[in-house]
């Protein structure tokens, strides 16, 4: 397989640059190798500079779960480019996404708008001090919530991949607030709050763990946060940023039947242009200015072309068998990768939740960031290497999640299986 050509644009890409990318981990870092240029996507495909196609399971990181240019989401857009590209101005496609937000996730009553996670998850910190008058903040080992520097303590994949403990360049004062629980220990949660009595304003997670690969929460876990957080007066908060409408159309707080304070939202809900989304309870959210006096804004936030791109994907997901059909394929894409380990006598821990997924190169049950931190990240290395050579795009870490998507055909998902039959031997 020919990379002559993405080989030379990312020698120069580093010269203008950091690292040649605007991201860390699409650098390869963590797998020994160079990334791909990417000329296009199509339906479950990217090809790269060099013409050579792939099957795509990182879709963006998780965005785009209709897969690459899907034929409904690519006419809206079009249809709506030629209205313009931003007013920042109120407009009706806002109230669309709005509404149709509001009634598929179960516990945001009304939601803001903003443009990346990352915005979303500083948006909602700032609100659960606002409306608690209180500073401390309850993050778990392992969880990725964009980088606030509050935020940026103990978070997963991409810190870890890099070898960063944490990063340089976040002062001691924005994380001093910042307290770091154990990922499906509750206890951890209790000596948190016994410790600090009445200054805990919020406990955030993701719900189903997506930045050290994919965990799942414990029988009782999310239940536990809930019953902790109401019993200290502190907000319980859902970063379902990757999980949101993937995991079910209502989130990790629908499949699971736990309804945060606030939940915060990304990646899908832009359909692949850049969104993120805050919301909650009404009486919270009219904290928010200038409903109240608690300040966030943003010059493109509610864009028009990335609303009607998340409407599309959205209205699209709402007909009935399409989420069915997606986490479908990715059980059989596990059923598959699991018969594939055990032919090959090699010993992987696979966890799945929704369309999210992850393949472990550990004995070891994986609950937390210590025990998924155990996992042989050179074998992950090899297996990616080897997949890639036969046309499969896995994420470049071995804490990223996997995704498929409504293009991940049966046919596409077999191809993929018989690839990690040959890789599992080699
Ligand atoms: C991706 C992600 C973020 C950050 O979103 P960006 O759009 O990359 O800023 C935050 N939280 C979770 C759970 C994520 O997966």
């Amino acid at each position: 397989m020919q990379r002559t050509r993405s080989e030379q644009l990312y020698a120069q890409a580093k010269t203008t640059m950091p690292g040649g990318v605007n991201s860390p981990v699409r650098a390869f870092n963590s797998v020994g190798g160079q990334p791909l240029f990417i000329e296009r996507g199509s339906g479950p495909y990217l090809y790269d500079a060099d013409g050579n196609r792939y099957i795509d399971y990182v879709m963006s990181w998780g965005p785009l779960i209709l897969g690459h240019a899907h034929r409904e989401v690519t006419a809206a857009l079009k249809n709506a480019i030629d209205r313009g590209t931003s007013y920042g101005a109120p407009t009706k496609r806002e109230i669309d996404l709005a509404e149709l937000v509001c009634e598929m996730v179960p516990s945001i009553d009304t939601v803001r708008f903003v443009n990346s996670g990352t915005e979303a998850t500083m948006g909602v910190i700032r609100l659960a001090r606002a409306a608690t008058g209180r500073d401390q903040i309850i993050k778990f080992s392992g969880c990725y919530h964009g980088h606030p520097d509050a935020l940026l303590v103990k978070a997963g994949s991409g810190v870890a991949t890099l070898g960063l403990p944490d990063s340089p360049g976040v002062p001691e004062g924005a994380t001093r607030d910042t307290l770091i629980a154990d990922y499906n220990d509750l206890d951890s949660v209790r000596t948190l709050f016994d410790a600090n009595p009445g200054t805990i304003a919020g406990v955030i997670l993701e719900p189903v763990a997506g930045n050290m690969g994919v965990v799942p929460p414990a029988d009782g876990f999310l239940h536990g946060l809930r019953q902790l957080t109401s019993a200290h007066g502190a907000l319980l908060i859902f970063d379902e940023v990757m999980t949101g409408f993937r995991v079910d159309r209502g989130g990790a707080q629908a499949l699971y039947g736990v309804t945060p304070d606030l939940t915060t939202l990304g990646k899908i809900i832009g359909g692949g242009l850049p969104v993120g989304a805050y919301g909650g309870r009404s009486d919270l959210m009219s904290l928010v200015a200038p409903a109240g006096p608690m300040y966030q804004a943003g010059t493109l936030s509610g864009n028009p072309l990335a609303m009607t791109a998340g409407l599309t994907t959205l209205q699209i997901l709402q007909r009935p068998g399409v989420l069915e059909k997606i986490i479908g394929q990715a059980e059989r894409l596990c059923r598959g990768i699991g018969e594939a380990a055990a032919a090959a006598g090699r010993t992987i821990y696979q966890t799945r939740v929704g369309t999210m997924f992850c393949t472990y190169f550990t004995a070891a049950q994986v609950t937390d960031w210590e025990s998924a931190s155990a996992a042989n990240t050179e074998a992950f290395a090899k297996f990616f290497n080897a997949m890639l050579t036969r046309g499969v795009y896995l994420a470049p870490s071995q804490y990223e999640a996997g995704f498929t998507s409504l293009m991940h055909t049966n046919e596409i998902i077999d191809q993929t299986i018989e690839a990690a039959v040959e890789a599992f031997r080699e």
